[in-house]
């Protein structure tokens, strides 16, 4: 600021895990001048469409600013009282597994923490679970199974100094821009991109060759690029003795398996010469970057093909090296932060497992003898549990499952069904507040205050820039009191986010000798300090600056210390097309949305781009079909039915179909995407197939 106004606030977008840093002007009223922060290392000063408009979306309009109970405005005091009556008298009843939280990558790490504390620690049910599930949970599996924790390696100066850069099922260009734009110089260097995608995107159409694989093809993809690497000799060998396990049984199976590129092609689906370019380019390119997305984890070999990505990482020692990693990048604000503090049903808390040790030192440090022991239910399956009874209070904070979740029609009968229905949320009509029995009024992005962790570990501070709105409180808050009403007041007498914060770093470095998750040298911030803590990296250093980069000492998380190969083999999608429904339905986000608009809907900038459902089709399927450009088209899967406007694109492959995942019951009720997608998850991870469902087309 130079004195001659007020300074603007310095903030993290709550939209994509780059996490950029904004910053925000309030003006008057709610008026908001928004740029990038030029300091803040994720972005430097760069934004995307959506943040540049994330001042069209702080007005007040539709927002719920009182608690609701039954329909009816409601005191804080009887709602809090009415949420933890039910959730007490549901548990004394039925036992604390007839209970549980579905919670949200916008909540913040201090929102996430004392939900997961309020379940895990003193309900005694790890029935909590992110929509994180349906966003990263196969790369968390992959991450652990390879690494020992679930751990990104690399950070975003490596996008930067890498040679090569793989997108896998990551359409950059729409999903993390910014990240895009972070290239641009290396690209004018000479940077080679490969894209692996069955569509070609916007990042396709920028990137030296594009695959366009068959649907769920990547393992057979990656699978076959080990073998060549092995078959030319571009395998490490010192850092695999030295650091990596299991090498020989990989070798053996991929042997086993292997019939050569031509088979890998025939599989796959596209020609030798690019296969072999492809392959070429990864076996000379030391500084190679693979990313991977939603296109490689929404399956229901999501975990597999995470695997085969990072064992191609491992054989070649390309990890922990400037300009050299697999690299996960996580779709929400703050998937990581939610992992972190154990937002996952199958983890315990700060990175920790359900094993005996980790349950009693966390017990301990919560004074929470009633901890849970084992994991609760993943999204898929609670929603499930809900539905058939066996849980019967259920906690929705700052998500809209009705929409979002796969085979929402069912997830719609599931909250029908249920007997007490709890929704936590910035908007007074959602299609899942319709549901809810008490509405609870949260704080909105531009209000709340915390911190998010991105996809490279960074941990950044969320600053308000306006006063609570209304009577809305900060979902940390909203916990605590319930939880307090409910009993365990001690154990939740934060005064602020500070307070939570400083509590979950202490419980990442409570007795840990090994835990890479450890952010010791932040257990004592002032408020003052929190307030102004710069974006930091973790694990901080004990001065408190970056970890760029991990395992950059060959030294990984597991009991000894090596990464760990794991022989992974490909198989076809959960349910295959077929006669009744021939096509694969692929389902994904468009370039200027994000989730089920509840905010980017507000901005009539973010409408422009895609301003209605669509239904994209290559022209040869569509003529099959009786499918016209423009016109309105139905689909039709084992779930259910939508219809959307037919967009004839030779981007797509023949036989696939690929539609938005945005659209609601309050922008357009027959162009909901996730009620034609079944219910198939990776059987490790949990994580749905929104990838693939079979369905057909026909004319409206
Ligand atoms: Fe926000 Fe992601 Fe765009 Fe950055 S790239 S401005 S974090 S949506």
């Amino acid at each position: 600021a130079d004195g001659s106004g007020p300074s603007p606030i310095r903030t993290t977008c709550p939209y994509c895990g780059v996490g950029c840093g904004v910053s925000a002007l309030p003006g008057s009223g709610r008026a908001l001048a928004v740029a990038g922060d030029k300091a803040h290392p994720a972005n430097y000063g760069r934004l995307c469409s959506k943040g540049t408009a994330l001042g069209a979306t702080v007005g007040l309009e539709g927002r719920l600013l009182r608690p609701e109970i039954g329909g009816r405005p409601a005191t804080w005091e009887a709602a809090i009282r009415r949420v933890a009556q039910a959730f007490n008298r549901t548990i004394e009843r039925h036992g604390p597994d007839s209970v549980a939280f579905y919670v949200s990558g916008q909540l913040l790490t201090e929102d996430y923490y004392a939900a997961n504390k309020l379940m895990k620690g003193f309900i005694g049910s790890a029935n909590i679970d992110t929509n994180s599930r349906l966003c990263m949970a196969s790369a968390v599996a992959a991450h652990k199974l390879a690494f020992g924790a679930d751990l990104v390696p690399g950070c975003y100066e490596d996008l930067e100094l890498a040679d090569l850069i793989v997108f896998s099922g990551h359409n950059a260009a729409w999903t993390h821009p910014v990240l895009v734009r972070r290239m641009e110089q290396a690209r004018a260097r000479g940077q080679a991109w490969v894209v692996v995608d069955p569509r070609r995107t916007d990042t396709a159409d920028m990137a030296d060759l594009h695959l366009a694989i068959a649907p769920q093809s990547d393992v057979r993809l990656w699978n076959g690029l080990l073998a060549e690497l092995i078959r030319r000799g571009v395998v490490d060998r010192a850092f695999v003795e030295a650091h990596v396990s299991g090498f020989d049984d990989l070798q053996k199976a991929l042997e086993a398996d292997d019939q050569g590129p031509a088979a890998v092609t025939q599989d796959c689906g596209i020609a030798l010469k690019d296969l072999i370019r492809f392959y070429d380019l990864f076996a000379r390119t030391e500084r190679t970057v693979s990313l991977f997305s939603m296109g490689a984890n929404q399956s229901a070999q999501g975990v597999a093909k995470g695997l085969s990505i990072l064992n191609a990482h491992l054989v070649t020692g390309r990890i922990g090296k400037p300009g050299a990693c697999p690299f996960s990048i996580t779709g929400q604000p703050n998937a990581m932060g939610g992992r972190e503090t154990g937002g996952l049903a199958n983890t315990l808390a700060a990175h920790m497992d359900f094993d005996a040790e980790a349950v009693d030192r966390v017990a301990r440090f919560w004074s929470a003898p009633n901890t849970a022991a084992k994991p609760g239910l993943k999204a898929v399956d609670m929603f499930e549990a809900v539905r058939d009874g066996h849980i019967k209070a259920l906690w929705v904070m700052a998500t809209n499952p009705a929409v979002s979740m796969p085979n929402s029609g069912r997830v719609r009968e599931a909250l029908a069904r249920c007997p007490f229905v709890v929704v936590s949320d910035v908007m007074a009509e959602t299609d899942t507040t319709a549901f809810a029995h008490v509405k609870l009024p949260a704080l909105a992005w531009g209000e709340k205050d915390g911190t998010v962790t991105n996809s490279e570990r960074r941990i950044s501070r969320q600053r308000p820039a306006f006063p609570a709105p209304g009577e809305a409180r900060a979902d940390w808050r909203i916990i605590a009191e319930v939880a307090t009403a409910m009993g365990h007041g001690e154990a939740f007498g934060w005064r602020n986010p500070a307070a939570v914060f400083r509590e979950y770093a202490r419980l990442t470095a409570f007795e840990n000798t090994r835990r890479p998750l450890n952010l010791g040298p932040l257990i004592d911030l002032t408020p003052a300090e929190y307030d102004a803590l710069a974006p930091v990296q973790w694990p901080p250093t004990p001065g408190g600056g970056d970890t760029p980069r991990l395992f950059a000492d060959g030294r990984f998380a597991t009991l000894d210390g090596k990464a760990k190969l794991n022989v992974v083999h490909p198989q076809g999608p959960a349910s295959a097309a077929d006669g009744a429904f021939p096509f694969s339905l692929n389902t994904g986000r468009v370039r200027d949305h994000w989730h089920t608009m509840t905010r980017t809907g507000l901005a009539a900038d973010l409408c422009r781009h895609a301003p209605e459902p669509y239904v994209a089709i290559h022209p040869e399927d569509a003529v099959a079909f009786g499918v016209e450009e423009g016109a309105l088209t139905r689909l039709r899967t084992a779930q259910g039915e939508a219809v959307a406007v037919a967009r004839l694109t030779d981007r797509q492959r023949r036989g696939g179909l690929f539609m938005p995942m945005h659209w609601t019951d309050a922008f357009a009720p027959s162009g909901r995407s996730n009620g034609l997608i079944g219910q198939a998850v990776d059987p490790r991870s949990g994580q749905p197939e929104f990838k693939h469902t079979p369905a057909r087309v026909s004319a409206y």
